[in-house]
Formats: structure tokens, C-alpha cells, sequence
């Protein structure tokens, strides 16, 4: 794709672009299969490298005055602006976005790096009252050391953005693991912003590689926390691992979220707010509406709204033509698609629009008469389908949005907000979107999960502070103590 051969194609980034003993992969476009470059990859031995010289960079990093880390990310922020058409085309190209969820993705993640720019400036800790005389106690938040984040290749800028620029705002240093599919925009170009932003030598690194790059920087002792972003199976595991390290771990994982259609809806609102929610980025969204949950007396007009918008969308190369929907990420995951709904289908689903595979294409789907047994309704598809299940009070929709152990996203539409603010207050998930679908972020908002969509951390405006730090007590005596003994 480029004239010149770009730096990391035979170079992992160190703190610096570093040879690595690895071999070159080759990056493949969903699209059409063709080989678009090929990237230096890392090794465990590498993660040791990296830890090495994160340890010994972020004292530095961590006592740089605030407003030099603010000024390093406000630049970053500028760079994505600048390097835009690069950025977006590798989005498109490597990862099979359209143009406009590139351009949407990289307007999110500059958001996140100004957000991040504005952390360290906020005031880090609290003065506490102290029973004995003449002391003061002081409590401050200070950074964890070495963060470890490990990206999806979904959302590759954003996925990654989101905890990398708040870490380094901290005062940490990071070590960024993207997932094969998306090492070069979620992870090479990323190396270059902060590079030619001015990041200090050492305090950012990019190891592209697969599951046993991830794993060997969990098991790292010298990486403090972990960031992960991913699926349940492989968040369960690293879980797992920190838990016996004592380590700290974000987890954000999978989800299965419910889109509620109440029988008092504005159902063109909910049929447009829902083929948003399930067919963005062809269904590869954490928080895609994946389970239609209609009450049954407006049923039918929903369906066939739904369907009808289904129906007109157009799936291409975004590339080449201007599509709705790309390609998905690979044939395994195309495959999986067809896989559920063809099972659903032989449970009893009907297909109301699309349902058919064509290489790593699927059509826009809707599915009609899911029932909870069947894996359209269990299972997170990570496809373009949109499986609707019928209810007949609001007390039977609550049990069917609880019956997921997944409590990522949720939306409700209702012409009542107060009844759907009662029956938000009633589902386990950490976001809920009334009138609208369940794929929303704002940077300055909390973001997070329940349940099986992960842990209790959260990402975004205040909860940042807390995220990527630890805190320490301080207690000062204006002079010594005799104590009995
Ligand atoms: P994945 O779990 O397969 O991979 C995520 C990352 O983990 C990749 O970088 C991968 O290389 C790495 N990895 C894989 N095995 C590992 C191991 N044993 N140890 C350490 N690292 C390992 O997920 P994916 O297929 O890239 O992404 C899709 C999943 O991510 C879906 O389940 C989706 O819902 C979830 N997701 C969640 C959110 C959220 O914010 N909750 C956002 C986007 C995607």
C-alpha cells in the first residue's frame, strides 16, 4: 500500500522501533483476501524486553510536570486529525469498515486523548482528619507502573485508545498488545502518533502478536495491571491469571444486549434505532442490539419495519463502493454466523430478510420466532442478525433481558421514559439507552459492564482517574511519637 516500505514492517516498537526476532505476518484484507503488507511481529521474549525498559522509563514519565503529558497528548489528539486519511484507509483496509465507522472511530478516539490530555491536571487526592495531635494525613492517587493493554481488532483505534491514552495521562507506562487482525491502524500507526507527539523514549510499546504475546504479558510480574478487551473465554482466563498474581485486571468483555420494544412504542423510531444497533460494522460490536425482545401486540409492524430496512441495505467492499456493511473479519467468524442462524432456523426461526453467506459477507438478517433455547437468542453472534423474541408483559421482558449472563448494553422504547426508567432500574446491565439503541459511547461518560460483559471497572471521564492508578496514604508527624514501648 505504501511506496516506501513503512518501519514496522521489519520493526516492533520498544519505546523506540526496535529489529525483533519474530517473524513477519502477512495482513490480509477480509475484503478480498489479498496479502495488503506484512508486519514484524513480537515475542514473549520481547514482552520482557518491554517491561524491561517501561520499569525503567516511567519514574520520568510519571514526575514530567502535568501540563508536558497534557501537551504530549494534546498533540497525539492532533496527529490522529492530521494523519486522518491514512488511518481511516488501513480501518477500512485491514479491518473491512466502512468509511464512515472509520471516520466515526477516529473522531471517538480523538475525543479520548483530549479527555486524557485534561487528567492530569485534576486535583489527586484528599486531606483526611487524624486523631493524634499534630498529624496530617494526606491520600493520593499514584500510578500503578506498567500497564498492560490488550486490544480486540473490532473497534482496533478506539479499543486500544481508550485505556492506552488515560494509562500514560496517569503516569504510567504501557505496552500495548493488538490483536493480529488489526496490528498496523490499532497498533503500528498508533507507535507513530505518540512518537512523533513527543512521548518520552520508552514509556509506549507495540508488540503485535498473538494469544502468546497476550499471555506472556499478563504473566509478566513487572506489568502492574492489565487492561483487556475481548472476548468472555479469553477475559475468563486472564481473569483467572491476575487473580493469582494479585495483579489488577479491567476486564470488558462480550456482551448480548437487548433491545425492548414496549407495546406504547413509536415503532418507526425503534425499527430505525434498531437496524442501527444490529447491523453497524456488520454486528462486530460488544454492544450490538442482539436480542429483539417486542411485545407481541406490535410484533408484526416491527417486524416488517425492521425487515424492510434490513432489506435495502447494500453489502460490498468498502473500499470499493460505498456499502452499509463490510465484509467480517475473517471466514471463521463468517462461517460462525451462518452457523447460528442455521441452527436457530432448524430449532424453528424463520428467516424474515437476508440470512445468506456469501464468502465473508452476510446479508443484513432479520430472524422471527426466537425462543430462549435457541443460539440466536443464547449467544453472542458477532453477525448482522437480528433475532426477535415476543413477550406479553413488561414483567415477562425483564426476565428475558436477565435470562443473558451477559449485562452490557440494553435499550428500551417506550412512549412512557418514566416506565422505561422503572424497568431499567430492574435489568442487570451496565448501560442502558432509552429510545435509542444500545451501541452508545461518550468519552466523558463511564463505561462498563455486568455480569459475564466483565468486571466493575469502568472507562471514561472521571472513572479514569481511578482506573489506572492505585493510591497511597500518607501520614506526617510534626514530630516523633513515644509509644509505651
Ligand atoms: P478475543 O478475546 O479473541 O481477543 C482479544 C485480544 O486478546 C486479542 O488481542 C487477542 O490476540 C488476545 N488474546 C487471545 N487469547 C489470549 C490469551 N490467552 N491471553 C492473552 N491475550 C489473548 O476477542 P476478539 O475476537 O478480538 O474480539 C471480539 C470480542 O471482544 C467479542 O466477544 C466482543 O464482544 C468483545 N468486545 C468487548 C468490548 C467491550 O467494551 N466490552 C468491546 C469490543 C469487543
Amino acid at each position: 500500500m505504501n511506496e516506501t516500505s513503512p518501519i514496522w514492517e521489519d520493526k516492533i516498537y520498544l519505546g523506540q522501533w526496535q529489529t525483533a526476532e519474530g517473524p513477519q505476518a502477512a495482513v490480509i484484507g477480509p475484503a478480498t483476501g489479498e496479502v495488503l503488507a506484512k508486519v514484524q511481529t513480537a515475542t514473549p521474549v520481547d514482552v520482557g524486553r518491554a517491561a524491561l525498559i517501561a520499569n525503567s522509563a516511567q519514574q520520568h514519565w510519571a514526575t514530567l510536570p502535568f501540563d508536558q503529558k497534557a501537551e504530549i497528548l494534546r498533540r497525539a489528539a492532533a496527529l490522529l486529525k492530521e494523519r486522518a486519511e491514512e488511518i481511516n484507509r488501513w480501518n477500512i483496509r485491514e479491518c473491512g469498515s466502512t468509511a464512515a465507522k472509520a471516520e466515526w472511530e477516529l473522531q471517538v478516539t480523538y475525543e479520548q486523548a483530549q479527555m486524557a490530555a485534561a487528567l492530569p491536571m485534576q486535583p489527586n487526592g484528599q486531606i483526611f482528619p487524624s486523631s493524634m495531635p499534630g498529624r496530617r494525613n494526606y491520600w493520593k492517587r499514584v500510578p500503578i507502573g506498567t500497564v498492560g493493554v490488550i486490544a480486540p481488532w473490532n473497534f482496533p483505534i478506539l479499543l486500544a485508545m481508550r485505556s492506552v491514552f488515560p494509562a500514560l495521562a496517569m503516569g504510567n507506562c504501557v505496552i500495548l498488545k493488538p490483536a493480529p487482525m488489526s496490528a498496523i491502524c490499532g497498533g503500528a500507526l498508533m507507535a507513530e502518533v505518540l512518537e512523533a507527539a513527543g512521548l518520552p523514549e520508552g514509556v509506549f510499546h507495540v508488540l503485535p502478536g498473538g494469544p502468546e504475546v497476550g499471555e506472556a504479558l499478563v504473566q509478566h510480574s513487572d506489568v502492574g495491571m492489565i487492561s483487556f478487551t475481548g472476548s468472555t473465554a479469553v477475559g475468563e482466563k486472564i481473569g483467572e491469571t491476575c487473580g493469582r498474581m494479585l495483579k489488577k485486571c479491567a476486564l470488558e468483555l462480550g456482551g448480548n444486549n437487548a433491545m425492548v420494544i414496549l407495546d406504547d412504542a413509536d415503532l418507526d423510531a425503534a425499527a430505525s434505532s434498531a437496524a442501527w444497533g444490529a447491523f453497524l460494522h456488520q454486528g462486530q460490536i460488544c454492544m450490538q442490539a442482539g436480542r429483539h425482545l417486542v411485545h407481541r401486540s406490535v410484533a408484526d409492524k416491527y417486524m416488517n419495519k425492521l425487515a424492510e430496512r434490513a432489506t435495502r441495505l447494500v453489502t460490498g467492499d468498502p473500499w470499493k463502493q460505498q456499502v452499509h456493511l463490510g465484509p467480517l473479519i475473517n471466514e471463521t467468524q463468517a462461517r460462525r454466523v451462518e452457523e447460528i442462524v442455521n441452527r436457530s432456523v432448524a430449532m424453528g426461526a424463520n428467516v424474515v430478510a437476508g440470512g445468506k453467506r456469501d464468502g465473508n459477507f452476510f446479508e443484513a438478517t432479520v430472524l422471527s420466532g426466537v425462543t430462549p433455547e435457541m443460539p440466536a437468542f443464547g449467544e453472542e453472534i458477532f453477525g448482522p442478525v437480528a433475532p426477535i423474541t415476543l413477550f406479553d408483559s413488561d414483567e415477562e421482558a425483564i426476565a428475558l433481558v436477565n435470562a443473558s449472563p451477559y449485562g452490557l448494553a440494553a435499550a428500551i422504547h417506550s412512549a412512557s421514559t418514566e416506565r422505561a426508567q422503572r424497568f431499567a432500574e430492574r435489568i442487570r446491565v451496565g448501560m442502558v439507552h432509552i429510545n435509542d439503541q444500545t451501541v452508545n459511547n461518550e468519552f466523558q461518560v463511564p463505561f462498563g459492564g455486568m455480569g459475564r460483559s466483565g468486571t466493575s471497572g469502568r472507562f471514561g471521564g472521571p472513572a479514569n482517574l481511578d482506573e489506572f492508578t492505585t493510591t497511597q496514604w500518607v501520614s506526617v508527624m510534626e514530630q516523633g511519637i513515644q509509644y509505651p514501648f
